[in-house]
């Protein structure tokens, strides 16, 4: 039976900072309750369970920068079988079902046009009237560059998921040596991705070697401060052991993102809505100063090369 159980790796460096100085925050083994009533809850196309429930998960954080993620990250052979066999269409399908509701695909719409007008205004003027060229990494379905489409934008989605790329909604290639050599991008846009990565910091890197000078990064993941263990629901949704293998707050998205040469900017404030109170409150917002709001969805420019610092 030995090889029923997954393979995992030990990322013993901070996944932002590099240091080995790292703190156990907690542990314990997958099939460890309460976890693995989480685990079991959850739509799988075969359930993880049986190949992973004697491994141990540990969450730590870096005392260096204040990072934190897991520790043990499924071995790439056995993510892939993730991705293919645990996580099937269905299996998918099935997760995005549990939160669709009328209210919450209205707000995603609207959320997505918002993205789309801040995006345009904030690449006018390195496009010099050329068509927005955007890439969405670990775009999904596709479902925000099928509205980027609509608007006229040049479109690129990756997502390693072959279910997501094959439901997709538009061209989605599996990898960043699938795009056209020559494509330099104005934006690109990570739409909770960052805490999936095994290695981070290398990705965005690599996206910044992507993109125009001053192109428009937009990066959104949970907001994990003070979550230190897995004991409730709402502890896993944020560190899903197997799923969410990095945990950022707003000070350590920043320092991340930093790193790889992108700077923080304040995004223009847009108004998507046919409600007056609802614009009115979005610019007392404004003048109450709230503009640069401390979370962990934020807009980046792609720093020039000699500014980038290692904060
Ligand atoms: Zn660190």
């Amino acid at each position: 039976m030995e090889e029923q159980r997954a393979a995992f790796v030990e990322r013993r460096h901070c996944i932002s900072c590099g240091s080995n100085r790292l703190d156990e925050l907690a542990g314990g083994r997958f099939g460890d309750e309460p976890l693995r009533t989480f685990l079991d809850r959850d739509p799988w196309g075969t359930s993880p369970l049986p190949y992973i429930e004697s491994e141990r998960w540990a969450y730590v954080r870096c005392t260096a920068c204040g990072q934190t993620f897991h520790k043990r990250v499924l071995a790439p052979a056995w993510n892939e079988r993730r991705f293919s066999e645990w996580m099937s269409e269905s299996a998918i399908r099935q997760f995005s079902a549990h939160a669709d509701t009328p209210a919450h695909r209205f707000a995603k719409g609207r959320d997505h046009v918002q993205h789309v007008l801040r995006i345009e205004k904030m690449t006018r003027a390195l496009r010099g009237g050329q068509e927005v060229r955007i890439l969405d990494f670990g775009c999904g379905f596709g479902d925000f560059l099928a509205v980027c489409e609509r608007f006229g934008f040049v479109c690129c989605g990756i997502d390693r998921s072959p279910a997501r790329r094959q439901g997709g909604q538009v061209h989605i290639v599996s990898d960043i040596e699938d795009l056209p050599a020559s494509m330099r991008f104005h934006a690109i846009t990570l739409f909770e991705v960052l805490e999936h990565l095994d290695a981070p910091l290398a990705a965005l890197q690599s996206l910044h070697a992507l993109m125009l000078p001053d192109g428009v990064l937009v990066l959104e993941t949970p907001d994990c401060s003070n979550v230190t263990d897995i004991r409730t629901e709402r502890d896993y949704r944020k560190i899903h052991p197997l799923d969410h293998i990095n945990a950022y707050t707003p000070e350590t998205l920043r320092r991340i993102a930093m790193r790889a040469g992108f700077c923080p900017v304040a995004a223009p404030i847009v108004h998507v809505t046919g409600d007056a109170l609802r614009v009115v409150k979005t610019e007392i917002k404004r003048f109450a100063g709230a503009l640069f709001p401390s979370t962990t969805q934020r807009y980046f420019r792609k720093m020039p090369a000699e500014a980038s610092s290692s904060p």
